[in-house]
């Protein structure tokens, strides 16, 4: 299992050309606890999203392909369990 973290390179490419289409976040125990579809998110509530995955101590990674797809699962770790969209109280 390949787990990547953003490294600066990729950080200033979202901050300067490259759109991203969409995020996802990844758990520390390498599962992806997360996912948004950046064109189809209002740019507020993505940012929210965002802060509260990276909060929750996940890896945020842009997708730039027009389409893509992941496989959100249950965190293992316990640590992100709370990363995921709208976070049920
Ligand atoms: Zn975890």
């Amino acid at each position: 299992m390949t787990s990547k973290t953003m490294n600066k390179a990729e950080e200033t490419k979202i901050l300067t050309k490259k759109k991203p289409t969409g995020f996802v976040a990844i758990c520390q125990c390498g599962v992806i606890v997360g996912a948004m579809d950046y064109e189809r998110t209002e740019r507020r509530e993505a940012g929210k999203l965002l802060g509260t995955w990276l909060h929750d101590g996940c890896t945020v990674e842009p997708r730039f392909n027009g389409t893509w797809s992941v496989t959100v699962e249950n965190c293992r770790c316990g640590t992100g369990k709370t990363c995921g969209e709208g976070g049920a109280e």
